[in-house]
């Protein structure tokens, strides 16, 4: 696919995510964060759900976590422009409480058609929902362990037409009160550095 094609492909995703009804987080939400990013990023970041800011702005990981990805992609000499962010679902669920199982099942098809679209090598889930989902999707569900188990550590998985490795990683929330992940986490995203 050309850069138009999945620019346009992409633009579709993000019309019908601005109407979505599929479940109830419609009601509550302000704006729907479908993602941004390069669309033929090399690496993708899957996050949970659009937290306050994100909800005000329509922008994936523009408040206090957001900062903290932003300090880790440019410890490996990244830019945000330079990878694809996201989440597994795309409207904030209230309180920002986990995603239930049913807005996943509705909300996951939006993440499966962007991956397919952009074709990463490499998807980083962030925190354990988009880690479950991603592992149990990409014929990785035996594998599943916790994310204190498996942080950092690079599943390879040959999808129909590209190879993918999937590198589970904390959420850069947890960072944001514990300077020691915030360390943790820096060590993991020097693994994806080797992949450059
Ligand atoms: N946390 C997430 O999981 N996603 C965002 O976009 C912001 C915070
Ligand atoms: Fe639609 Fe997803 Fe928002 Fe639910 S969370 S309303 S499925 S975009």
């Amino acid at each position: 696919m050309t850069k138009k094609e999945k620019e346009e492909k992409l633009k579709e995703i993000r019309e019908e995510v601005m109407d979505c009804k599929k479940c109830p987080l419609y009601k509550t939400r302000n704006y729907p964060v479908m993602g941004e990013g390069d669309c033929q990023a090399k690496i993708m970041f899957v996050g949970e759900a659009p937290g306050f800011q994100e909800d005000k702005t329509g922008h994936p990981f523009c408040g206090a976590a957001g900062k903290i990805l932003d300090e880790l992609l440019n410890s490996i000499g990244l830019k945000r422009e330079e990878v694809y962010i996201s989440n597994l679902l795309k409207c904030r669920p209230p309180q920002n409480r986990d995603p239930q199982k049913e807005e996943i099942t509705s909300c996951a098809p939006y993440l499966e058609r962007q991956i397919e679209i952009i074709g990463p090598r490499i998807i980083c889930p962030l925190g354990r929902y988009s880690m479950k989902f991603l592992m149990e999707k990409f014929g990785l569900k035996n594998e599943i362990q916790p994310i204190s188990k498996i942080h950092g550590k690079v599943f390879e998985v040959e999808n129909l037409f590209w190879n993918i490795k999937i590198i589970p990683l904390y959420h850069p929330a947890v960072a944001t009160y514990n300077p020691n992940m915030k360390k943790i986490l820096e060590r993991d995203f020097q693994v994806l550095k080797r992949f450059e």
